[in-house]
């Protein structure tokens, strides 16, 4: 069938990234018998290191790893203005910090260990359809002939971009710094100069060693100096600087004839925290099932990927994304008088602190949002600030009808 072709190997998936999202779906599909290789263009698995690594305690359910892998957990979230009035929130979750280079790895040599051939140093370059429903993927290595191709590849992914997809992106910066800070206390710095994100402070354990860092499309680097300043934090103290990037929107398209994409190559990210980790394990999940049943049936056109994965996906942490996305809008637009205007409200009120204590979800906002909409107080600011940005109507609209 493949005279015409001249290739190294023939395989049933070929995932593209051999990050958290690449090598948590290799595992499932290994689980499964499903022959599947990973291609990372790095040579070792889980650099370079580019995440704060807090994630919610539902992880632990989700996907569960070694206890070692567990820096710290936290209790309280402080959330700042940007006049420094401050409120500190705790509901159910007791987020994880997690050692993020030894978590990758974890997922990637249990993959291993269950048969996902690896493919490391080695980089995707492009691929394109070959008849009787296969496709021709050409690395920086080898040219593999699959049936599905997994774009797992990052906010940057070129798998995506094959498909006309580009995600908006906003850089992030972030350290490692000796810094003492509550152990049991993360912190969320709301400002105007890093409005897509906040500046935050998640304390890695007792080691008195911080993730700080933060998001912002303007000037990242110049807006991290003014956050370390105005957290009291000299040169000096950092240990180790990362970068990266944060998909900013939520998921659009992603599912393709033979080709899907998972993780922040499909925007699955919380646009109010920057979390990509519950998420894109929890469409793994489905997506790892989708394939299997894709291979069984010997079908992977773009229709039958949309109706099992897409859609689905859509309808359930689509609708959770969008709503971190619209959440994300709003505060995008706060002055320092309504962040004061709010934390007054939560303080005196106390159906307010019962939803919070109740319904809180870092990663699933829409029960904690539909008691709040049922507030009239939280609801007359909401409703004062749209009518004093009129702007943001269209965006929203457009949120809900996408
Ligand atoms: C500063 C920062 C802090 C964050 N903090 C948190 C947090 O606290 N909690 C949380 O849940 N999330 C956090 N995130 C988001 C989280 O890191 C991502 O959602 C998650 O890493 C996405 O995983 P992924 O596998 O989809 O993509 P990535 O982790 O970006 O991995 C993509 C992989 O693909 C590889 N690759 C790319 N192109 C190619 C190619 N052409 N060929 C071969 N390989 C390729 C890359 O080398 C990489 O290994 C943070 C992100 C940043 C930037």
């Amino acid at each position: 069938m493949h005279q015409y072709f001249k290739y190294d190997f023939e395989i049933d998936v070929c995932i593209i990234g051999g990050s958290i999202a690449g090598n948590y779906l290799a595992c499932l599909l290994a689980e499964q018998n499903v022959r599947c290789c990973v291609i990372e263009e790095h040579e070792i698995l889980g650099l370079p290191f580019q995440c704060a690594g807090i994630i919610s305690q539902k992880i632990l359910n989700l996907a569960p790893f070694p206890k070692s892998i567990i820096l710290n957990r936290v209790k309280t979230a402080k959330i700042v203005a940007p006049n420094n009035q401050s409120i500190e929130l705790s509901g159910k979750e007791n987020p994880v910090i997690i050692d993020r280079i030894e978590f990758d790895k974890y997922f990637g040599l249990k993959a291993q260990e269950m048969g996902a051939k690896y493919y490391l140093g080695e980089k995707y370059v492009s691929h394109w359809g070959l008849p009787h429903d296969k496709i021709l993927i050409k690395t920086s290595k080898h040219d593999i002939v699959a049936k599905i191709i997994v774009g797992a590849d990052g906010p940057f992914s070129k798998v995506a971009k094959r498909y006309g997809i580009k995600n908006a992106m906003i850089p992030a910066v972030q350290a490692r710094v000796k810094y003492n800070y509550d152990l049991n206390k993360t912190a969320m710095y709301f400002d105007q100069r890093w409005k897509e994100l906040f500046g935050y402070i998640v304390p890695e354990g007792n080691n008195n060693v911080c993730r700080i860092g933060l998001a912002t499309s303007s000037h990242p680097n110049k807006a991290f100096s003014t956050f370390l300043k105005k957290i009291e934090v000299d040169s000096s103290q950092i240990i180790s600087k990362q970068g990266g990037a944060l998909p900013f929107g939520y998921p659009k398209r992603f599912a393709f004839k033979n080709a899907v994409l998972l993780g922040d190559s499909a925007c699955m990210v919380k646009a109010t925290t920057g979390g990509g980790i519950v998420m894109l394990v929890s469409a793994a999940k489905i997506l790892a099932s989708v394939i299997d049943k894709s291979l069984k049936k010997n079908d992977f056109s773009q229709h039958y990927f949309r109706k099992n994965y897409e859609k689905p996906i859509k309808c359930s942490l689509g609708i959770e994304l969008k709503l971190h996305f619209l959440i994300r809008l709003i505060l995008m637009e706060l002055k320092s008088e309504d962040f004061n205007r709010f934390f007054r409200m939560y303080l005196n009120s106390k159906d307010l602190h019962e939803i919070v204590k109740n319904y809180a979800d870092m990663d699933f906002p829409l029960k904690l949002v539909g008691k709040l909409l049922l507030n009239r107080e939280f609801m007359q600011i909401v409703f004062q600030l749209i009518i004093r940005n009129l702007s943001i109507i269209p965006k929203i609209i457009k949120i809900f009808i996408s």
